[in-house]
């Protein structure tokens, strides 16, 4: 191909490869590159054969291979790898060009290379990119921050690849997120709250699996039933669609082979440090990494089962009534698991002062990612309804979900704990609840401790000002 190149791609793993099919898919020419070139040679022979693409061996060639303003995407390992290319292509690029990152990288790296890459005359963009392998190759979930200039230039492409939402499938999941690293810190709450509703969902399977000894058979059936109401999702879906696959090689079902020691990859741990640091409780998604951890530990639980005691009977009450209330714990837990990600969010975006939309947000994962679902477009109306909305709580549409939901939701908790069947997120959903709708809680005793021992001060109800109180001596 002799002609210039619509946009450059740089990683050729499963998410470049994906990526950079759907880019060519849409009428773009792309030019590709990869470290290790005979990854470029075999994707140019095989998966690209016969389309418009351009392999190229250096990053020279990329550059020189493309059209200005030259777009320049990479799909690589996050981390010191994305610092070396961009180190590597500033001296190959001029003005007004664009370096955009889409892998997982952490929000404050992206804030400092935008600044960077800004100095040096060119434009940046962290952009998060949801929906695994499949969504990239299909119409992915894209969330783009950082030069703003940068936007009109890559809105085109972008959009055109984005997974399409809405009655006509025309409205794409991708739209201009904030400065700096906006883009990539709502990415890391997607997958935040991705964790939350991943345990949440495991939570409720062993419910009704230990609870009232559901089968793998029954088991579909319900979540099949759930995905019909408001709770229809892609991880739903999925779920449901486990309980029914068999193992190849033993005829049993493949969800009891699977061992229940679970992995993370790390933005899950990001958002819970940046929560404690913005102190604002996202205590969903800490309670699921900590799941997850706790679930890591096989060996030391198994010991641990010989020895430790607890409830051994099953619910005795009715089966159906069990899992509706089950369905209701896991709607008002999912509730309470977006509006703390909303407010931390809200937090972040105070911090940095990025001008988010927080119902874009909502409609940026309506497709093409892992948490899409048709409960985001009540998040979106929520936020078009009332821009500062202070937790979605008090929007009216989930202040009246969560009334519906909530005797169920505290008799799967009671039930729970009274079975001894762990559903940390269950309960903490329901802790942060309770505690978010008291006007009132136990801190003012919390304050009178620190002040006894400490004279850390403390603020009356009744009088303004800062006050200490000689505790000992008052008794
Ligand atoms: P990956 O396994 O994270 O990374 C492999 C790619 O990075 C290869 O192309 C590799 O080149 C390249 N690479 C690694 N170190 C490099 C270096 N020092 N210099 C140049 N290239 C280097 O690939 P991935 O799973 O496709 O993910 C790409 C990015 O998207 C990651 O940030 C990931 O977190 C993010 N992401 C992944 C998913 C997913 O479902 N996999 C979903 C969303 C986002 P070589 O071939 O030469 O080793």
């Amino acid at each position: 191909m002799s002609e210039k190149c619509d946009f450059g791609l740089i990683g050729l793993a499963v998410m470049g490869e994906n990526l950079a099919l759907n880019v060519e898919s849409r009428g773009y020419s792309v030019a590709v590159y990869n470290r290790t070139t005979e990854k470029t040679d075999a994707f140019i022979a095989g998966r690209a054969a016969g389309k418009k693409f351009v392999g190229c061996h250096t990053l020279e060639d990329l550059v020189k291979s493309l059209k200005t303003p030259r777009k320049v995407m990479m799909l690589v390992k996050a981390g010191p790898a994305v610092d070396a290319i961009i180190e590597s292509l500033l001296p190959l690029m001029d003005k007004g060009d664009i370096i955009i990152d889409g892998g997982n990288t952490l929000y404050s790296d992206t804030e400092r290379r935008t600044k960077y890459v800004e100095e040096k005359g060119l434009l940046y963009s962290g952009t998060g990119v949801s929906g695994g392998e499949e969504g990239a190759l299909k119409g992915p979930s894209l969330m783009p921050g950082g030069s703003e200039a940068a936007w009109p230039e890559l809105k085109e492409i972008f959009q055109s690849i984005a997974a399409k939402v809405g009655p006509n499938d025309d409205i794409p999941c991708c739209e201009w997120v904030g400065p700096r690293g906006a883009g990539h810190y709502v990415k890391m709450v997607h997958n935040g709250i991705e964790y939350g509703d991943m345990q949440m969902i495991c939570e409720a399977y062993f419910l009704l699996k230990h609870g009232i000894g559901l089968t793998n058979e029954e088991l579909y059936d319900v979540f099949a039933e759930w995905n019909k109401g408001e709770l229809q999702s892609y991880l739903i879906e999925i779920t449901r669609d486990i309980f029914s696959v068999k193992d190849e090689k033993t005829g049993d079902f493949l969800v009891d082979k699977v061992l229940d020691r679970a992995g993370a990859k790390g933005t899950g741990k990001w958002m819970s440090q940046l929560a404690l640091d913005l102190g604002v409780p996202s205590t969903l998604v800490t309670t699921a990494v900590y799941a997850r951890s706790l679930s890591a530990v096989k060996e030391a639980r198994v010991r641990a089962s010989k020895v430790l005691s607890g409830p051994t009977e099953t619910y005795s009450g009715d089966k159906q009534e069990f899992i509706n209330h089950v369905r209701d714990a896991l709607y008002a837990s999912k509730i309470m698991s977006y509006a703390q990600g909303f407010v931390q969010l809200q937090a972040a975006a105070a911090e940095h002062d990025w001008p988010l939309n927080y119902g874009d947000c909502a409609l940026l994962w309506r497709g093409g990612c892992i948490i899409r679902a048709q409960f985001l477009d009540r998040i979106k109306e929520a936020f078009d309804a009332d821009a500062n909305l202070e937790n979605l709580l008090l929007a009216p549409y989930f202040t009246d979900a969560v009334k519906k939901a909530e005797a169920g939701w505290r008799n799967v908790v009671a039930t729970a704990a009274t079975l001894g069947i762990p559903a940390p997120a269950f309960a903490g959903a329901l802790a942060y609840y309770d505690g978010y709708r008291r006007a009132n809680l136990p801190a003012n005793l919390l304050q009178a401790q620190r002040d006894y021992f400490g004279a850390h001060t403390f603020q009356r109800t009744d009088e303004e000002g800062t006050f200490h109180a000689e505790w000992l001596k008052l008794r």
